[in-house]
């Protein structure tokens, strides 16, 4: 039926106006939708950028992540090749102890880990913070169990100051929201510039750092006692977290644990 030809020349004009602003209406409606949406979700991949449905990163990035799980070395946090049952140390950690009681780690650090260590160091991403957090809340539950308090590892003053922020802090921070456990930032102080660790052998870099740190006099009540745990973004060769935990244990800590984004497996360890 052609509807033109029953409406009175009143009823059109209105009718037509009608379906004027409810069209209008439903394009405001679905604009209004479409900026709640883009503003509540953010659609990109942490890692790689592509769009991605919900936050953290996108299926291919979260495949190629490789998240540390038990059976490890309850010391050292390294993978085992086998479970052996509880209780039983890695060979590494019986030859050289280190001054920390137990590490662990979210992700061993290879290509997107990298990737994510990087941009939140090295580019002002604080927006990975959050999802880099959550994961190591979750790898070191069993340690913040244990803890009285977070110490980020800190920067240099004078790097803190070029780079604006410590990616150890942004982490540590993300931490104390989701586990509770206090965060004591700036009582742990590097009281001497250290070199960059990248390119050093171990050895150097035990000496690069030996000394770097202390706990600062008016926060020793903060240490003294308590549990620590000693928050980084990687353990390379763990010289770096192994002097800081010196100079906690210094200031009388009780214990020192270490909690990492990523730490680099060489290979998995037997058991012994
Ligand atoms: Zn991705």
């Amino acid at each position: 039926m052609d509807g033109e030809t029953v409406e009175t020349g009143v009823a059109r004009p209105l009718g037509e106006r009608l379906r004027g602003w409810l069209a209008t209406g439903r394009r405001a409606a679905a604009a209004a939708v479409r900026l709640a949406r883009d503003v509540a979700l953010p659609t990109l991949c942490v890692a790689c950028r592509d769009e991605v449905a919900g936050d953290g990163v996108c299926a291919r990035c979260w495949n190629q992540l490789s998240f540390i799980a038990p059976p490890c070395c309850p010391r050292l946090g390294i993978p085992f090749v086998y479970d052996p049952g509880p209780g039983l140390l890695s060979m590494q950690a019986i030859a050289a102890p280190p001054a920390y009681q137990r590490a662990r780690a979210a992700v061993r650090y290879d290509d997107v880990a990298k990737r994510l260590v990087h941009g939140l160091k090295y580019q002002d991403r604080t927006d990975l913070a959050p999802t880099m957090g959550r994961w190591m809340a979750r790898a070191g539950r069993e340690l913040l169990a244990d803890a009285h308090v977070l110490v980020p590892v800190p920067l240099y003053w004078r790097r803190a100051w070029s780079r604006r922020f410590n990616q150890s802090g942004a982490l540590a921070r993300v931490i104390e929201r989701e586990s509770g456990v206090a965060l004591a930032a700036d009582a742990l102080r590097r009281v001497r510039p250290t070199r960059q660790q990248v390119g050093l052998t171990r050895t150097e870099r035990a000496q690069n750092v030996q000394g770097a740190f202390q706990v600062a006099t008016d926060r020793r009540a903060e240490i003294e006692g308590r549990h620590v745990l000693l928050v980084d973004d990687v353990l390379t060769s763990g010289a770096t977290v192994d002097a800081c935990a010196r100079a906690l244990l210094r200031a009388r800590a009780a214990q020192v644990d270490v909690l990492v984004f990523a730490r680099v497996v060489e290979s998995f360890q037997t058991p012994i």
